[in-house]
């Protein structure tokens, strides 16, 4: 668009952003299993006044703007004793979990450069299920990742082959509790002994599982320590705007104590401008996502919580079980919580999902990796509880449909995949076969299958180079 020369009206701008959003997938029937975690109307519409109420306030400046440090402090006091950190325990919030894991990696890193001076390559290992953040913390910050094969059955990490890829040049361990992709929790306790033998840092990815876990061992369930209350776990993310059920834009970063923090922290007064000092990546911040998120505890409460909880783990008992009796499909391993995947020997579930797309439901496809096959994705959350019963149903159908069409001749797609990659520039070619397929533009391809069992073949590297060209002409 141009800036109109003339502005125009609120009407006819709040219903131009309406419209906007009329090929988007309908969240609100509850039929996307990942992306959206909604609480329900009544802490939706407390949480939206609290943000508007915020929104103009400055994070920047806590001298100009107190109630800024209140919310901060107030929520992540909050989040940290849920969490079972003594007083000395501290924490940042940051607009969302990949911010506190870049954070968290800065200050391993920063800490490292101080207290081991002699590491001029530092490395981090990390399960092959952490987070995709991590990788990008490395890349930004230059720390090399070690990955740690899994338990191809369990999906977790094996605690010696961490401690097989600790050398001197290391500076942090990662875990999961929960990984997002099969949401087991690896073995942290384990982990952590191993930090504390080897004088590392390390920190537990519960972006997803902080506050979910917690109140699932409030409620009785079954939950192993991941928390501050394991030795040896000095940092941990959560994330506030996933099962913590706040608006986007809302995690906290967490450390065991102030010497840790400190290395988190950037100020400075080396330009002609304001003093700045910034403890997390951004710097002018809106209020909105804290107040939000303030409020939304405030709201809920712990039975609140509870109470979300319990029924979010009931569906999600009764989903797994319903589609472990589907024949043909099968869970991966034992899911901790309320996130877990499901794989098929008997039919492709890239075809599977996209059966599913027809009647409304949108489930994630995740790609194959030596140790896990390719598989589809769920995160139940309160907004999709009432739809367990439909889903699996018209899994038990699609299943069916699936099994009667033609399968996807995978061969065939690997060897056209093969013959791209002989070319001179291989992104670019693929990028043609999958142009032929219908990826271009925003338009996505309502067959995603080809798609997908596509850059599944693809070596990693091709892919993410094809994946950048697609941005890259995707966006103005
Ligand atoms: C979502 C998620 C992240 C990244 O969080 P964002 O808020 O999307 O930046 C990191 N780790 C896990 C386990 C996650 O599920």
């Amino acid at each position: 668009m141009n800036i109109p020369e003339i502005g125009k009206s609120k009407d006819e701008i709040l219903a131009a952003l309406q419209a906007f959003k009329s090929n988007d997938m309908d969240w609100k029937s509850g039929r996307v299993w990942c992306y959206v975690y909604n609480p329900g109307e009544d802490p939706a519409e407390v949480t939206r006044q609290a943000y508007l109420s915020f929104l103009t306030e400055n994070g920047l400046d806590p001298s100009v703007f107190p109630s800024m440090l209140k919310l901060e402090t107030d929520v992540a006091r909050a989040v940290i004793r849920l969490l079972r950190g003594d007083e000395h325990a501290v924490g940042h919030l940051t607009t969302g979990g990949t911010e506190s894991i870049i954070l968290a990696v800065k200050t391993a890193r920063d800490m490292a450069r101080v207290e081991k001076p002699h590491i001029t390559q530092p490395e981090m290992v990390l399960p092959r299920t952490a987070h995709a953040a991590f990788h990008k913390a490395a890349h930004y910050l230059c720390v090399k990742p070690v990955l740690v094969d899994i338990d191809p059955e369990t999906f977790r990490v094996r605690a010696e082959e961490m401690a097989s890829a600790v050398n001197e040049n290391t500076i942090l361990l990662v875990a999961s509790a929960p990984s997002y992709s099969q949401g087991v929790i690896d073995p942290i306790g384990e982990i952590g002994a191993i930090a504390q033998s080897h004088g590392l840092l390390f920190h537990v990815d519960a972006c997803v599982g902080g506050l979910h876990l917690s109140f699932m061992r409030k409620l009785g369930y079954p939950v192993p320590d991941f928390d501050f209350t394991v030795p040896g776990v000095t940092s941990i993310s959560t994330d506030l705007h996933k099962y913590g059920y706040a608006a986007k834009g809302c995690s906290v970063v967490m450390y065991r104590s102030k010497d840790i923090r400190k290395y988190q922290i950037f100020a400075c007064t080396d330009t002609t401008a304001y003093t700045l000092i910034n403890p997390t990546v951004l710097s002018s911040k809106s209020g909105g996502p804290m107040a939000g998120a303030w409020a939304i505890l405030n709201f809920l409460g712990e039975e609140g919580y509870m109470r979300i909880i319990q029924e979010v783990q009931q569906a999600t008992q009764k989903l797994i079980t319903g589609i472990r009796a589907i024949p043909g499909l099968r869970v991966l391993g034992e899911p901790a919580m309320c996130m877990f995947s499901f794989a098929s020997d008997e039919v492709n579930v890239y075809q599977l999902a996209d059966e599913m797309g027809r009647r409304g439901w949108y489930i994630q496809g995740q790609f194959s990796t030596p140790l896990t096959p390719r598989n589809l994705h769920i995160s139940v959350n309160h907004g999709t509880v009432h739809n367990v019963d439909a889903l699996l149903q018209d899994l038990r159908q699609c299943m069916e449909i699936v099994r009667g069409k033609p399968p996807l001749d995978s061969a065939g797609i690997r060897a056209m995949v093969s013959a791209a990659l002989q070319s001179p520039d291989p992104a670019a070619a693929f990028g043609q076969l999958a142009a032929s397929a219908g990826l271009v533009g925003t338009d996505l391809p309502t067959e995603m299958a080809f798609i997908n069992e596509s850059l599944d073949a693809l070596p990693d590297e091709i892919c993410n180079m094809f994946l950048v060209n697609y941005f890259n002409d995707l966006y103005v």
